[in-house]
């Protein structure tokens, strides 16, 4: 299928050649294709609730359904788990009995964001203003002045529940944070980066216009809150059982002369999480050992709560699938299971920027273009936190990837105490399974303008439909 193997490359990233230069023309055409997919999932899943959602339905139009829908189940079926809205784990049941462990790929759909705090709405000095509290690990300053979409849940007493999306829409309004104007930011322009905008500063403007009566106190905050009731149901009182979460407004674009590469916000990791749920939804044969994507919520803030990776989500569903495959000892079987699976950890890395090349080893860094990433750590401060991958596994993946044309190339995150970051490696690792970090390199991650090459998002998906099926 390639016009050269890349089998026998240099090991050293630096050198590897860009995927662009290499692949046949079919395959490039296959890159572009596949792009135009994954920038149409992006528009569709803008929060982690619309991405689940997404996923469910794609999955469920390959033929997934619901584990609740399944008395027992055999080789070849497509099972998905939903859960609470917020994550969802797909498995294609296999050959080969589950408890010789399966293979997984783990991506979160959850991404940095605002969320409004419990009691948003303020009126203050004739205009009306939402409070936030931003949501996972963000530089403030890049979320003001630009249009915001705003995406809310909102639960009644009586468990009605109200689905908003104002922002998105060409005719629809968007909301947006102030800035101090230069003219008076003399004292602003000399602070520190992290306290140019302060977590208190960033308050979502939401209108000016008030109620018509004189005696009103806060009469624009009146005003917001009838447009509410009327518009879309709900009461000032009900924004206490209730989620709303700011992102950049506008739709996933391509970037570059040549349409080379992907902008878009919440790439991290929507982009590894588009790439595994094709990987499960193209395998186009039943795999030997059961294949199994995991697309998890709260990552951004430490895999918490019970749709995050440090909950037992996971192993509840999989002790589920041992039990309709028949296991009696479902504790054992989950148990043998995952210390059987193989796993890629599937999330974002940092891609070498070259403006900003004195963070990086470029020796060690993820190029854009160059294919997937391996980390085999990640961490900080000496490798700390983070799961480091056996050379066994490794070697084995290696050896699967070159055979199957995959474009890949390895990578340390960053200089040494440069920073550093995480994923949920280590929580999948804790059950005793190999598992690496493999994803796309981007640039400006976690900004509301994340960048990735289509090559890499391609191979990134590449990898993963292989690891499935091959591993
Ligand atoms: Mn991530
Ligand atoms: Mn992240």
């Amino acid at each position: 299928m390639y016009t050269e193997s890349h089998g026998d490359e240099s090991a050293l990233t630096a050198e590897k050649p860009l995927v662009f230069s290499k692949v046949t023309d079919p395959e490039f055409k296959k890159i572009f294709d596949y792009n135009d997919d994954y920038l149409h999932f992006l528009d569709a899943s803008k929060t982690e609730r619309l991405c689940c959602a997404e996923a469910v339905r794609q999955a469920e139009k390959a033929g997934f359904r619901p584990l609740s829908e399944f008395r027992s189940l055999a080789p070849g079926d497509k099972v998905y788990v939903n859960e609470r809205n917020k994550a969802v784990i797909f498995y294609r049941i296999g050959t080969e009995a589950v408890t010789d462990g399966m293979n997984i790929v783990g991506a979160h759909i959850d991404s940095p964001r605002l969320d409004l705090k419990p009691s948003p709405l303020y009126e203050s000095d004739d205009l009306a203003l939402f409070k936030t509290h931003y949501y996972g690990g963000i530089k403030k300053y890049q979320w003001v002045a630009l249009p915001l979409a705003l995406y809310g849940t909102v639960v009644l007493k009586d468990g009605t529940k109200i689905s908003l999306s104002i922002g998105d829409r060409e005719s629809e309004p968007v909301f947006c944070v102030s800035d101090l104007l230069i003219h008076l930011a003399g004292k602003q322009m000399a602070k520190k980066a992290a306290e140019v905008i302060e977590g208190e500063e960033l308050n979502l403007l939401v209108g000016s216009i008030p109620v018509k009566d004189e005696d009103v106190k806060e009469a624009v905050k009146k005003n917001i809150l009838k447009k509410l009731q009327k518009e879309y149901g709900f009461t000032e009182a009900d924004f206490a059982s209730a989620e709303f979460e700011a992102v950049p407004a506008g739709k996933a674009r391509s970037v570059g002369f040549d349409e080379s590469l992907v902008g878009a916000y919440a790439q991290d990791d929507r982009v590894c999480a588009y790439a595994a749920l094709r990987g499960i939804l193209d395998l186009d044969e039943t795999p030997a050992r059961t294949a199994c994507v995991i697309l998890a919520d709260k990552e951004e803030i430490g895999s918490v709560g019970s749709t995050g990776m440090n909950s037992r989500m996971f192993e509840n569903d999989t002790a589920e699938i041992c039990a309709l495959l028949g296991e009696t000892d479902t504790n054992l079987a989950v148990r043998r299971t995952l210390r059987n699976s193989a796993c890629l950890s599937a999330d974002v890395t940092a891609g070498y920027d070259p403006t900003f090349a004195s963070a990086f080893d470029p020796l060690n860094s993820a190029f854009i273009g160059k294919g997937a990433a391996i980390c085999k750590y990640g961490g900080a401060r000496g490798k700390s936190g983070s799961n480091d991958a056996h050379p066994e596994f490794l070697a084995k993946l290696r050896g699967i990837f070159d055979d199957a044309g995959v474009f890949w190339q390895t990578c340390d995150m960053g200089k040494v105490d440069q920073g550093g970051g995480g994923t949920i490696a280590y929580m999948l690792a804790a059950y005793g399974m190999d598992v690496v970090d493999c994803g796309t390199a981007v640039l400006s991650m976690h900004s509301p303008f994340e960048i990735s090459s289509k090559a890499d998002t391609y191979m990134t998906w590449k990898a993963y439909n292989t690891f499935l099926i091959k591993y």
